[in-house]
């Protein structure tokens, strides 16, 4: 069988992914069950020099293909601000309630049209050979003027989505899955894995 790495230490990632390429026949192993321990830093500049980074990193200490991911929240009227940094934004050990209502407080008085904003995911293979190939999707929406919504994550509470009249938090996972930035390059990724040999 197939056997490819993914390259995060997050739990439920790694599910989604193997959910999302549960008909490629291919074995999905963490970074653990490949035995790979590296240090990798997370230096580019952008979302897709970070996910190839990562995938880079782990493809030459496994031998495998590698997959990672790096994702974010854009909003336009913070200058794209806090884009690959997001998970960084005010500290990384800060919580997501304080993000989300200082995000919120540095948007007050600015008006539903100028509160655009998008999660994007680069999703990155890298294969034994050296071969690379990316895929950047997005999901786009509005920061909301509260925080709503117990499902998702990070800055799902205050990711509105005009089209449902919900934040991401708000909808269903399966729903978000359809959607979201993530489960799009993640798709897009297993459709070009289909026919290569790794
Ligand atoms: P990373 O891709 O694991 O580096 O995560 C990037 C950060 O972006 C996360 O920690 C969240 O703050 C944010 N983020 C990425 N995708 C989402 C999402 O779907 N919902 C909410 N926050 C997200």
């Amino acid at each position: 069988m197939k056997k490819l790495v993914f390259a995060t230490g997050n739990m439920d990632k790694l599910r989604e992914i193997k959910q999302i390429l549960a008909d490629l026949d291919v074995e999905v192993l963490s970074m653990k069950e490949a035995g790979v321990n590296v240090d990798i830093v997370e230096d580019g500049k952008t979302f897709e020099e970070n996910a190839l980074i990562k995938a880079r990193a782990v493809s030459k200490a496994s031998g495998h293909l590698a997959l990672a991911d790096d994702s974010g929240l854009e909003v336009d009227a913070l200058d794209k601000e806090p884009g690959i940094y997001s998970a960084r934004y005010m500290g990384e050990d800060t919580s997501y309630d304080i993000k989300n209502n200082n995000i919120i407080e540095r948007l007050a008085g600015v008006p539903d049209e100028k509160r655009t904003a998008r999660f994007v995911c680069a999703m990155a293979a890298v294969f034994p050979d050296g071969t690379e190939k990316t895929f950047v999707r997005t999901m786009e929406g509005r920061i909301g003027y509260e925080i709503a919504g117990a499902n998702g994550f990070g800055y799902d509470p205050i990711f509105y989505l005009p089209e449902y009249g919900k934040t991401s938090a708000e909808i269903s996972p399966e729903e978000k899955n359809e959607i979201s930035h993530r489960g799009k390059a993640l798709r897009a990724l297993a459709e070009y894995l289909a026919d290569k040999e790794f």
